[in-house]
């Protein structure tokens, strides 16, 4: 056990071996989800002009107010600046308006009432200077940053892209990766089975994680146990790929090449079998051209564990992503734990009536298949230590 390192060790060696991944830049509409790379900055001022907040009526403010006003014109949205000539006279205008010169006051249509070429105040209404106005650069100022690099583009980013002028974006490119499972029982999705075989699945589970973050740059692969196909294989993927994902052949078995077909190929070990359960005897490692190559134990809830615990942090990371501070649930009952081990726990998680996220664990991950964790939204990370962790304590999330 002397040779196992722990989570926060495992984290850290990969971390060292991540490079920065490339840019590319791209139509405004194809960077939905991506990384962006280089900061934005407002285009003008936000709002532009002093805007009009409330359709209704520009006017100058008076003390006391004219009981009513004569229409001199309207000035709606997207129209030329107009001015106001006297303080007894309104203009209409529109939400999104530019405030006409001469005004500093917005009454909403409500509190008005149209009588023939005049708007009469509503009974009692008593308007402020200033209202309804949204000051020129009150949002930000022409020049500011806002957008930082390192955000995912959701829907408010994007917006901001296209508020500002942003028709080409600077995003990063997602490296290209292979997903090679290994094993002499493993067959495809649609072909015949023989008593001996599964179908393979750890790597389209892997492949799904990765895809949904705009990992999506995948090709699936298969390879039987040998040592010759193996390293053969490795070569190819190792010479078309930044990065190549293992699962399977990594632990004890006498059949389990994959360490061995690596250190032929030159393929740097950074560190083998990690103190954790499940996932022990992962296997990470750089290639000749800085590859990162991810050997995952074939077991599929270890599989994905590490996927969704290195794999997946460590290539949004090259991507530039700033990393999201974890999430944290509520252990909704005792969950056993390991003197030495750190224990990945998959949970299923729901509000309590307070709102707080209550983890309860869904299967013992020793689980051989998927089963039972389509019934958890992830896996809940435990420390090592002596005893339960007790119910009422927090976790980190780690969501599949
Ligand atoms: P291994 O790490 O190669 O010893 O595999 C451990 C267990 O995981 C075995 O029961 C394998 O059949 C199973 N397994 C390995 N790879 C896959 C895969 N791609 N899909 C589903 N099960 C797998
Ligand atoms: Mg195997």
């Amino acid at each position: 056990m002397t040779d196992l390192i722990s989570v926060a060790e495992a984290e850290a060696l990969i971390v060292a071996q991540t490079p920065l991944f490339g840019v590319e830049l791209v139509r405004l509409g194809a960077a939905i989800g991506r990384v962006l790379r280089k900061p934005v900055f407002a285009e003008r001022d936000h709002p532009p002009f002093d805007r009009v907040m409330m359709d209704g009526m520009g006017v100058r403010w008076t003390d006391p107010l004219p009981a009513s006003y004569s229409l001199a014109g309207s000035q709606m949205a997207g129209m030329e600046r107009m001015t106001l000539q006297a303080t007894d006279a309104c203009l209409e205008v529109t939400t999104g308006a530019i405030v006409p010169d001469g005004c500093d006051c917005i009454i909403p249509v409500e509190q008005t009432r149209r009588e023939g070429d005049r708007y009469v105040l509503a009974q009692g209404y008593k308007p402020a200077r200033g209202q309804f106005i949204h000051a020129k650069g009150s949002d930000c100022r022409a020049g500011a940053r806002v957008l930082d690099a390192g955000v995912r583009l959701g829907p408010p980013q994007m917006a901001q892209l296209a508020a500002n002028g942003a028709a080409q974006v600077e995003i990063a490119v997602a490296p290209s990766i292979a997903i090679l499972a290994t094993g002499d029982e493993l067959v495809e999705v649609d072909a015949p089975l023989g008593e001996a075989q599964i179908r393979r699945s750890n790597d389209t589970a892997i492949a799904a994680t990765l895809a949904a973050r705009g990992l999506d740059r995948i090709g699936l692969h298969h390879i039987a146990d040998d040592f010759d196909a193996t390293t053969h294989k490795l070569r190819a993927l190792l010479a078309a790929h930044d990065v190549v994902v293992i699962s399977g052949g990594v632990s004890m078995g006498q059949r389990d090449y994959v360490p061995d077909a690596l250190a032929a190929l030159g393929v740097q070990r950074v560190f083998h079998r990690i103190a954790q359960r499940p996932g022990k005897p992962m296997w990470f490692g750089v290639g000749p051209e800085r590859q990162l190559v991810f050997a995952l134990p074939g077991n599929p809830v270890s599989s994905l564990v590490c996927a969704i615990r290195y794999v997946r942090p460590a290539l949004l990371t090259a991507m530039g992503l700033k990393a999201d501070p974890p999430e944290y649930v509520c252990l909704g009952g005792e969950i056993q734990t390991s003197p030495t081990l750190t224990c990945f726990v998959p949970v299923h998680v729901r509000q309590d009536d307070t709102g707080r996220s209550m983890a309860t664990p869904v299967v013992a991950p020793t689980s051989g298949d998927f089963s039972s964790l389509v019934h958890a939204h992830g896996v809940v990370q435990l420390p090592p230590g002596e005893g339960p962790v007790l119910a009422g304590a927090v976790a980190p999330l780690y969501r599949w």
